[in-house]
């Protein structure tokens, strides 16, 4: 089974640190008919990440009726820049998917999740900071197959034995608005030499044009979920 890196260790540190991956409020997850899980179906890790879905469910009085579409890679697939299958348009197809998944299950609540350690994006030479900004790339697109829809994006990570900070296991909360500011802020000095064509969707303007309310102005339109953080 693979290892986190002492990479991945460092930066999923860093953003724990800096408050944009956060522990998930559970009970502020509306999913009373289910949801459709986006993540990757790594064998070692999917079980663990299915009893957080079902304790979410048990939390908040929903149905325990989780939709997988599982891909390798995750949500990450879900950038339009088709990184992880150059030419293939997966993110069409997970569009097409999701689409098709909540007007078959009446499901509208979408989990996007990415992970670490994470065997494809490895083979890929992806770092966790590549998949988180490639699942944040994608969420608006997911979000715009039906702008009712709530869409909630989250990072599993398994620190494995020899990591002491956390339990093994951990599954943790990431909102576009707050990574955007971060990476405006700090994660474009720190990481955004790893990427050809910077992750920011107004990366090419001049730092501190950048819109701070991006995602919230999105997600106010949601009837009855103006105070869940945005995601
Ligand atoms: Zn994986």
């Amino acid at each position: 089974m693979a290892q986190l890196s002492d990479f991945d260790y460092g930066v999923i540190r860093l953003l724990r640190e800096a408050g944009v991956l956060e522990n998930e409020d559970v009970r502020e997850i509306v999913m009373s008919n289910g949801v459709i899980t986006i993540r990757c179906p790594d064998c070692d890790q999917k079980d663990d990440a299915e009893r957080h879905d079902a304790a979410i469910a048990h939390a908040n009085g929903g149905l325990n009726r989780a939709h997988p579409l599982y891909h390798h890679g995750g949500a990450a697939v879900a950038s339009h820049d088709d990184i992880l299958y150059p030419g293939r348009n997966i993110a069409g197809y997970l569009l097409l998917q999701i689409a098709e998944a909540e007007g078959i299950k009446n499901i509208h609540t979408i989990v996007a999740e990415v992970h670490a350690p994470c065997g494809k994006g490895a083979d890929a030479g992806l770092t966790v900071v590549h998949l988180i900004a490639m699942m944040m790339q994608g969420k608006p697109d997911i979000k715009a197959v039906d702008p009712t829809n709530i869409v909630i994006c989250r990072v599993h990570v398994d620190y494995g034995e020899l990591r002491d900070s956390e339990t093994q296991r951990r599954t943790y909360f990431i909102s576009l608005g707050v990574w955007l500011t971060f990476w405006r802020d700090h994660g474009r000095e720190l990481w955004g030499h790893l990427f050809e064509v910077d992750p920011h969707p107004e990366g090419r303007q001049p730092t501190g044009a950048l819109t701070e309310d991006l995602e919230p102005a999105r997600e106010s339109s949601i009837p009855g979920n103006q105070e869940r953080p945005a995601c």
